[in-house]
């Protein structure tokens, strides 16, 4: 404890603010929810878009370098420029999305995770717990070469060595016109995607699943699980005993069966088409994309956390026109109380852990007393009174004070 009886952070994390909508919610969380309990500790970025601009995005490199430091971070949603955001905020040039090089410079893998509460019920009748889904984010079809056949005639796939030693397979004799797509992926990435996958499993408690298609695609595929299954072996084996979690694999048809019938309450990872169709499946049967976390963690266990969701421009403009808003902060609340228990995790600081969870369940405990923010609305089973952004923060709050 600090002298004013807040709460002491050891270690700072890194803080990552960011655009509209929700950067007021940032804001607001952190005066409402975070600093009155907690003396905060943090590295400030400001991955505004107005900053990233002025800086040459220099701020998001800086950023990330700081989450490779510190171990942890918390982001705000963030704008990705398109033309048309150019052209409303001047921008010297068109900067890339700040997730795409956050997560190619600390080369991770995204986890994203649903929010449940009881008077939300999933489409999936089954399912009782959040099922976390882990996109592979590099290769396949997003980096393949397409190719039209215009006729007949014989494809080919080859590969050359840097000695010029040339490997070549034969793919189709075409008779009349066609398609041709080559893909690819590394080891590295691979590999990579396999070590985030059992790190987040190990650190959330929870099963880990991992299908593809390896009974069709017997280099391809197979590779993938060969890898998963070596890697498991070598390094995790031990760690998930101890934890009492499992690592399962199977065939990508018949682990869809088996995750429509589940209980839900584990991880899936998914390569990354599965995972890029899978991903919205299981965000829209749990309910609402502002109850989705999403988690961004590095082979070497560096995780930054933050909402599934954008910057929820239209309330932003209602929020510029001096309307009322009804936004729901939840998903960013949850990525400041996932970036606080993994920092209080990783020091011994039981209070922080402590912390985390009671606003965690102050969140949930609001929304099942059948008071929410307007996006809930619809799909509650149950009677619920709608607030405004600012109603319900204070809501959570008296909750969490009263804890
Ligand atoms: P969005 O910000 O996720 O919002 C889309 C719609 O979803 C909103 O208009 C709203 O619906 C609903 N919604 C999302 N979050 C909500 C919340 N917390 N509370 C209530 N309703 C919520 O997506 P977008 O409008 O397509 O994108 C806006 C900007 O966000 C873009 O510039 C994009 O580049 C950026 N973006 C950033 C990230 C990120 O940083 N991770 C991710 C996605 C998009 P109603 O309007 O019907 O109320
Ligand atoms: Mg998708």
């Amino acid at each position: 404890m600090s002298d004013d009886n807040r709460i002491v952070m050891r270690r700072p994390i890194v803080e990552m603010d960011g655009d509209e909508m929700t950067r007021i919610l940032w804001r607001k969380i952190k005066d409402t929810l975070l600093y009155p309990f907690i003396a905060l500790n943090t590295e400030y970025f400001d991955l505004g878009l107005p900053e990233r601009d002025r800086t040459g995005d220099a701020v998001t490199h800086n950023a990330a370098d700081a989450v490779k430091r510190l171990g942890v971070g918390v982001k705000c949603a963030t704008i990705t420029p398109n033309a048309q955001r150019v052209e409303e905020y001047n921008l010297q040039q068109m900067w890339p999305s700040p997730n795409a090089t956050l997560r190619a410079l600390l080369d991770g893998t995204v986890f994203r995770a649903p929010i449940t509460v009881r008077n939300i019920i999933p489409s999936v009748r089954t399912w009782r717990k959040p099922i976390i889904i882990a996109r592979h984010a590099y290769g396949d079809i997003y980096k393949s070469v397409e190719m039209r056949a215009p006729g007949a005639g014989v494809a080919e796939l080859s590969f050359t060595d840097p000695e010029g030693n040339k490997t070549v397979l034969p793919i189709h004799r075409f008779e009349g016109a066609g398609i041709l797509q080559a893909v690819h992926n590394t080891d590295a990435s691979i590999e990579a995607f396999a070590r985030s996958c059992f790190r987040f499993a190990l650190s959330s408690g929870q099963d880990l699943w991992f299908a593809a298609k390896d009974t069709i695609s017997k280099r391809y595929d197979h590779h993938f699980k060969d890898t998963f299954e070596r890697i498991f072996e070598v390094e995790f084996k031990g760690a998930f005993e101890t934890a009492g979690i499992n690592y399962y694999y199977m065939l990508i048809d018949d682990a869809v069966a088996r995750v429509v019938r589940s209980e839900g309450g584990f991880i899936w990872a998914c390569k990354n088409y599965d995972g890029d169709v899978m991903s919205d499946m299981v965000s829209a049967a749990f309910g609402s994309l502002a109850m989705m976390t999403s988690v961004l963690v590095s082979p070497n266990g560096q995780f930054e956390y933050e909402a599934a969701h954008g910057t929820v421009t239209r309330h932003y403009r209602k929020h510029l026109a001096g309307e009322t808003t009804s936004t729901n902060p939840i998903a960013t609340i949850f990525a400041w109380t996932g970036a606080l228990r993994k920092s209080g995790e990783m020091d011994g600081g039981a209070a922080l852990v402590d912390f985390a969870n009671r606003l965690e369940r102050a969140c949930v405990d609001t929304v099942e007393s059948g008071q929410a923010t307007r996006d809930l609305q619809p799909l509650s089973a149950s009677p619920m009174e709608v607030l405004s952004t600012d109603e319900f923060l204070t809501a959570i709050k008296e909750r969490l004070a009263k804890a």
